[in-house]
Formats: C-alpha cells, structure tokens, sequence
C-alpha cells in the first residue's frame, strides 16, 4: 500500500436529473422554508445507496472498477418529512423502500465486502436530506415519483462553503 495515499470521501448515490431536482425542489420549497436552517443546495440532492467514507485512491479504484449490478429501473414514490430532534435534519422519505432498491443496496454491498468494506449493522433507510440545523414542521403531503434509472459513485469534497458532490462513475440500471 502507497505510504501517503490520497484519502477520498465516497459514497454511492441515486442522483436526480435536472427534471426530478426542479420537482424535488418545487414540491419541497414551502416545507424547507418554515424549517429554516441550512437548505440542503439543489445541485447536492441525492440518495445515499452506500457509504464509504474516507478511502484511498487504491480501494476508491478498485470500487469503481465493477459494481456487479443486476437491477433495472425503478420508480421510488415520495413521500413524507421526517425530522430528526438529535441531528436536526430534514428529510423526505418514500413512503415504501422499492424492492429495487432494497436488492440495488444488497448487491452493492455483496460487491464492497469483497474489497473489504464492512456495512454498518442498522436497516438501509433511504431518504433526501432537505436541510440541517432544521426545525420540526408540521405533517404534510408530498406527492411525485423519481424514476431511478442509473447509480453514481459521487465524492464529497470539502469546501469551506460546504460539501460539494462530483459523480466519478456512473452505471445504468
Ligand atoms: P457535511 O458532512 O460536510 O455536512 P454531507 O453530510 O452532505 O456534508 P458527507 O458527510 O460527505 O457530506 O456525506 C455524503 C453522503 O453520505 C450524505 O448523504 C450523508 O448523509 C451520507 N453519509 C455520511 N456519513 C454516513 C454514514 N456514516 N453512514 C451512512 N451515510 C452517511
Ligand atoms: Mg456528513
């Protein structure tokens, strides 16, 4: 192994297109407004399917290598606000997990642990995070389907403005 190898943030993603991330945005704007906070910036919309953290540039190519995907596309259906008291995060939520993206998240894995990646233990619990350091806000509907047709490897790069998500890879389902 490289004695200094560069250390990068991963992560495997459900990125939206510029179609879903105006509809995420449109369908979102009032709840995330009476929220506050930080709003999540529209181009950083996303569906965490796995994340690896920081990780040198060996294993990050390794990982980007083969995937061993076997999903089509799907649809997931939003959804609900979720708001987390302890980290004061506002989330959407589908209102069922696809069994698409419940096998999407195994093989991944199945795949990751061959290269030495270890799953945390708690249940996968897809979600988009709208916003942090948010208040709670008051139940209401949101209703759109994001039809899911591709999975990215997405680094998190840090700014002093933020994070900042760059796809490397992208694999159609
Ligand atoms: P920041 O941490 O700078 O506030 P961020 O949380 O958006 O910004 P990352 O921490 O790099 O950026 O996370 C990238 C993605 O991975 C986000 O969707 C985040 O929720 C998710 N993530 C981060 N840490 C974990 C973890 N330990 N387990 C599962 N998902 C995680
Ligand atoms: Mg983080």
């Amino acid at each position: 192994m490289q004695k200094h190898a560069k250390s990068r943030r991963l992560f495997f993603a459900i990125m939206p297109n510029t179609e879903t991330r105006s509809t995420i945005q449109r369908t979102t704007r009032d709840a995330v407004k009476q929220a506050g906070g930080r709003p999540v910036p529209p181009r950083n919309l996303h569906i965490t399917v796995a994340f690896l953290g920081n990780i040198d540039a060996g294993a990050a190519q390794a990982v980007m290598r083969n995937p061993a995907l076997d999903v089509s596309g799907f649809f997931v259906e939003f959804g609900r606000y979720w708001h987390s008291k302890r980290n004061r995060m506002l989330w959407l939520e589908p209102l069922t997990v696809p069994q698409e993206l419940q096998i999407l998240e195994k093989q991944l894995w199945l795949g990751l642990s061959e290269h030495g990646f270890v799953r945390e233990e708690r249940p996968y619990r897809p979600h988009v995070t709208l916003a942090r350091n948010a208040n709670p806000i008051p139940t209401s509907e949101v209703t759109f389907r994001w039809k899911v047709r591709s999975l990215s490897l997405v680094e998190s790069i840090t700014h002093a403005s933020g994070s900042r998500y760059e796809p490397l890879h992208t694999w159609q389902l």
